[in-house]
C-alpha cells in the first residue's frame, strides 16, 4: 500500500500525487511505477484502447498472442496491488489551480485533483471511407505488418493507396507475403521510380477506385472496383490518419502538432521529451498520444519513463520545501539548540 496518504482538497475533491489519464499499456505502467514509487495514483479509463478490434496483441515480449482486453485487467491488478484507485469514465477538462495543482473534471460532473498529470489518452485512427474498412478493421482491414503481418503470411494482401506512403506499405508488406497487390484508389501519380520498384518487387498495380470491401459469411472475400471487377484479397492494408486524442489538454495551452513520415504528414501527436515532459510544467505524456507509432511495448516503456521522472519531480519538489522550511527554522529566531532538537527529531521519524 501507498505510504503517501492520500487528500482531501479544499473544495471535497479527492487530490493524489498523481493523475493518470487513459488506462492502456502507457498509462497503466505509469500508474505500476508511480504506485511502486508509493505515489498515490488515480487512474481514469474511458475505456477504448486503440487495439481493442484485434483479437490478439502481438510482438509483446512473453504475452504474445494475449487477448487486448485480457492484458490490460492483468495490468489493472498489477497497478491495484500497489494501492493505484480506477475511475471508469472520461476526463473532459484538465486546468491549472492558482497553487499549481491540476483539477481535472470528468464527464461525470465531478472532479479529482492531482500534483502532477499523465496523458496517456492514446490517438484515433482515422480510417479512409470506403465501404467495408471500418467494419473489418483490426480484423481484415489492417495497418501494421509487425502487429498482424505473420497472420497473413503467404495470402493475398491488398494495399488502399490514399497517399504516396501506399508505395512504402506495398514493399513492406512484400516482406510478409509474394502476393501483394496495390489499388491506387485515391492516391496521386507515384514518382516513376516507384513504378519500378513496385515491379522490381512483384507488386502487382491495380488502377482505379476501390467501390468497396466485400465480405461474405464474415468473412472478407476481396476488394471491389468501381468498375464492378471483385479482386479476390485475404487482408487489405489502410493508411489511417493518426490523431492524437488531445482534446483534455486545450485548457493548459497543449496542443497537438503535425508528425511527419518520411516527408509526409501522418497525423498529430503531443510533443513531450524522452521522459514524456511536455512543455507545460508538471504534465507528462506517454504512448500512442505522443509517439504516434509505439506499439503496445513501446508504450508501456514510455509510461514506466514518465513514471519515473514524475516521480523524481516529486521528490525534488519536496527538498525543496523541506530545505526551506529547515532554512526557515533557523531564520526564524529559533535559537539554535532548539532548532537542532526539531532537526534532529525529524530525522529519526517522530
Ligand atoms: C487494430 C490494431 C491492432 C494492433 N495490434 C497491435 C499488436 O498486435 N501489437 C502491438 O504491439 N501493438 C498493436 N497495436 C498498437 C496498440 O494499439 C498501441 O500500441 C497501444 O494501444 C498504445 O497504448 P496507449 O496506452 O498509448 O493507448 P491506448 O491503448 O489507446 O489507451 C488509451 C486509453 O485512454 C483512454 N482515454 C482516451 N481519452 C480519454 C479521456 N479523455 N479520459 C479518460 N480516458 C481516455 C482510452 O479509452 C483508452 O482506454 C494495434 C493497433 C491497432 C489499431
Amino acid at each position: 500500500m501507498n505510504a503517501q496518504v492520500k487528500q482531501v482538497s479544499p473544495e471535497g475533491e479527492k487530490r493524489y500525487d498523481v493523475v493518470v489519464v487513459g488506462g492502456g499499456a502507457a498509462g497503466l505502467s505509469g500508474a505500476l511505477t508511480l504506485g511502486r514509487a508509493r505515489r498515490s495514483v488515480l487512474v481514469v479509463d474511458a475505456g477504448e484502447p486503440r487495439n481493442a478490434p484485434a483479437e490478439h496483441v502481438h510482438t509483446y515480449l512473453t504475452r504474445e498472442g494475449t487477448p487486448p482486453a485480457e492484458l490490460l485487467e492483468i495490468g489493472r491488478a498489477e497497478v491495484a496491488s500497489y494501492g493505484g484507485e480506477f475511475v471508469a469514465g472520461e476526463a473532459v477538462k484538465a486546468e491549472r489551480l492558482p497553487d499549481g495543482e491540476f483539477r481535472i473534471g470528468l464527464a461525470d460532473g465531478t472532479a479529482v485533483t492531482a500534483r502532477r498529470l499523465l496523458v496517456t489518452t492514446g490517438l484515433v485512427d482515422e480510417l479512409p471511407p470506403v465501404p467495408g474498412v471500418r467494419e473489418r478493421w483490426g480484423r481484415e482491414v489492417l495497418h501494421c505488418p509487425y502487429c498482424h503481418g505473420w497472420e497473413v503470411r503467404d495470402q493475398a494482401v491488398g494495399i488502399l493507396a490514399t497517399g504516396p506512403l501506399a508505395v512504402h506499405q506495398a514493399l513492406m508488406w512484400r516482406q510478409w507475403t509474394s502476393k501483394v497487390t496495390l489499388f491506387q484508389h485515391t492516391a496521386p501519380d507515384f514518382e516513376d521510380e516507384d513504378y519500378e520498384r513496385l515491379a522490381a518487387r512483384g507488386v502487382e498495380l491495380v488502377l482505379g477506385e476501390v467501390a468497396g470491401l466485400e465480405v461474405e459469411d464474415d468473412r472478407l472475400q476481396g476488394v471491389r472496383l468501381a468498375g464492378g471487377r471483385l479482386v479476390p484479397c485475404r487482408a487489405v492494408v489502410v493508411s489511417a490518419r493518426l490523431t492524437a486524442r488531445s482534446g483534455l489538454l486545450d485548457g493548459l495551452g497543449l496542443e497537438a502538432v503535425e508528425q511527419e513520415m518520411l516527408g509526409h504528414v501522418v497525423g498529430t501527436h503531443i510533443p513531450a521529451d524522452a521522459t514524456g515532459a511536455t512543455s507545460v510544467p508538471g504534465v507528462w505524456a506517454a504512448g500512442n498520444v505522443t509517439e504516434l507509432n509505439a506499439q503496445v511495448v513501446a508504450a508501456a516503456a514510455g509510461g514506466v519513463r514518465a513514471g519515473a521522472a514524475i516521480n523524481a519531480d516529486l521528490t525534488a519538489e519536496e527538498t525543496r520545501s523541506a530545505l526551506a522550511e529547515r532554512r526557515g527554522l533557523f531564520s526564524g529566531g529559533l535559537e539554535s539548540e532548539v532548532g537542532e532538537r526539531v532537526l534532529g527529531d525529524r530525522r529519526h521519524g517522530l
